[in-house]
């Protein structure tokens, strides 16, 4: 197919992988789904055709190739005709190890990541927990700082290579009390003594293990800590996007297998003297699928396009995930229909494609959770900063924060009415000559909740109350804007947490750069 993304290399590198998957994978997609598992000998034989490590840098052993050779592994990894081991080596490559490359030291990269790159390791991430899947940051894992190691206990599950991975990132509150704020990664060996593991029976997804996991005064390496702590969720967040492309992409290659597999299949089968290829009841909804898939993949390199250029892609991936699962469903569901009875046995493929297309709009955020973050950008004008990953850090800029500078100011300001009112003080007019910009601050639990703060040129008039049409709403409480302006809470944290809700990112941004710091 002729796309403005793709080329002739892209094209060379489809078929490629499109062989592999016919010749060494899919012939065993029956056997490995009924054992349950997938050989570790694949995966070293992926890892040497270079297949693991995409996106990866060649420092680490990966190939450093841009967004859309990752697009096209994904959607050729249908071609293994099992849903399962798509998702086991999807989450491999682009979910379990991106914490790892963003944020992990030398030592773990060396460990953990060269050795994914290269097959020899196989890892797991660990979020979901029996309580709590969508709400990340209500997990209840706990790891408590003992010397130089940390002690994990708590319980995890629905964790993809679960079974069988060498390694488990595992989300946990390392801080209790503090939400999403609390929860650091923390990379555990697989040999550690501590972890107990039960594979799950699922619907779909045979070949893959699924596993829950019992964690219990597991002990690893203070050195095993992933960044910084209390910076998980925020990890967690930067990798939200490929995650979501991961599964879209994954999704588009599944439905077109499975409409090829069909109107193959419609072309041999005849009822009333012709093949049933000939019914118009049938041709249109081909065609009406065929058309929403072609469009669906578009929405998918749109987004992953938006995403290698370093914007940020949270609508887009949203929508590409929530768009190309909910179709897939249908494909799967038409196209098992357009099978008849055959559609619905274990000798042909389309009771897998089915079984295992269900779970598309479940896992790496439900098409519900999709459709709240979608609602945000489009309804709440919600604006998400951007969250570079170290892939992107060379050419992206750090978001800088929400507000603060990088000079403090002499002002201390202990109370938000003295905060407030030091703005007109901290002004840096140099910073905002010629730009104009009207701001109403919103603080719950305040006894001075709302101002309006005035921009105009080399002016700051600071308010209290609200007055004038707003260029920009700034939605928080007491104590979180206090805790950002004072350094103690990162401000791109709270957006994302929603803390801090701020209706024109784009002016705020402005805002954030014209004043000092109070002095902590
Ligand atoms: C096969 C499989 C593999 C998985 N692999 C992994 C993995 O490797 N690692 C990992 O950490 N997790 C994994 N998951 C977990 C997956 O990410 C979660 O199942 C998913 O995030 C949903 O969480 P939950 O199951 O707890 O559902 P819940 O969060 O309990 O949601 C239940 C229902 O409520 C809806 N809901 C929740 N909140 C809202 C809201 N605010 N508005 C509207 N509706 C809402 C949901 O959409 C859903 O329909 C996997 C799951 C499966 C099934």
């Amino acid at each position: 197919m002729k796309s403005i993304y793709l080329t002739e290399a892209h094209s060379i590198f489809r078929n490629s992988v499109r062989q592999f998957m016919d010749k060494e994978v899919a012939p065993f997609a029956d056997a490995w789904e009924r054992d349950c598992r997938i050989p570790k000998e694949i995966w070293a034989h992926m890892g040497k055709l270079g297949f693991l490590g995409i996106s990866f840098p060649e420092e680490f052993g990966g190939t450093g190739a841009d967004i859309f050779y990752s697009l096209i592994f994904l959607e050729e990894l249908a071609r293994s005709q099992m849903g399962g081991f798509a998702a086991a080596v999807g989450v491999q490559q682009f979910v379990a190890t991106g914490a790892i490359f963003n944020q992990g030291t030398s030592a773990l990269k060396e460990r953990y990541l060269v050795p994914s790159i290269a097959g020899t390791k196989v890892g797991a991430i660990c979020i979901s927990e029996p309580n709590t899947g969508s709400d990340v940051a209500a997990i209840q894992t706990t790891a408590v700082r003992e010397g130089e190691s940390w002690v994990i206990n708590g319980a995890k599950t629905w964790v993809t290579n679960g079974v069988y991975a060498d390694f488990y990132v595992i989300a946990c509150k390392t801080d209790r009390e503090a939400g999403a704020g609390g929860i650091s990664l923390i990379l555990a060996d697989a040999k550690t003594s501590g972890i107990t593991s039960n594979k799950l029976r699922k619907m779909g997804w045979h070949s893959s293990d699924t596993a829950e996991l019992s964690l219990e005064n597991l002990r690893v390496p203070a050195s095993n800590l992933i960044g910084q702590h209390g910076q998980g969720f925020y990890y967690i967040m930067q990798t939200f996007v490929m995650e979501r492309l991961t599964v879209a992409a994954s999704s588009v290659g599944c439905s077109f297998v499975a409409l090829e597999k069909t109107l193959a299949y419609m072309e041999t089968r005849q009822a009333f003297g012709k093949p049933i290829n000939r019914f118009q009841a049938l041709r249109h909804r081909i065609a009406d699928l065929a058309t929403e898939l072609e469009a669906a993949r578009q929405l998918v390199y749109h987004a992953a396009w938006l995403h290698g250029q370093g914007e940020q892609a949270v609508k887009e991936s949203s929508m590409a995930k929530l768009l190309t699962t909910e179709l897939s469903n249908r494909v799967m569901a038409e196209c098992l229909q357009f099978y008849g009875g055959f559609g619905y046995v274990e000798e042909y493929p389309m009771a897998r494609f089915y079984r295992d297309a269900r779970v598309s709009t479940i896992v790496a955020g439900t098409s519900e959770i999709m459709r709240e973050i979608i609602a945000k950008v489009v309804i709440d004008k919600m604006e998400f900063p951007k969250i570079p990953s170290a892939l992107e850090s060379e050419s992206a800029t750090v978001a800088e924060p929400v507000t603060g500078t990088e000079t403090e100011s002499e002002i201390v300001a202990s109370s938000l009415a003295d905060l407030m009112r030091s703005l007109a003080k901290r002004h840096r007019p140099e910073r905002t000559e010629g730009w104009k910009g009207l701001f109403h601050f919103k603080f719950k639990d305040s006894a001075n909740p709302m101002w309006t703060v005035l921009i105009d040129s080399n002016r700051c008039q600071v308010s209290e109350g609200l007055s004038g049409t707003p260029d920009c709403i700034v939605t928080t409480s007491e104590a979180v804007y206090l805790a950002i302006e004072q350094g103690r809470q990162n401000a791109e944290m709270a957006v994302l947490t929603r803390k801090l809700k701020i209706s024109n990112m784009g002016a705020m941004m402005k805002f954030s750069k014209a004043f000092k710091r109070v002095t902590t």
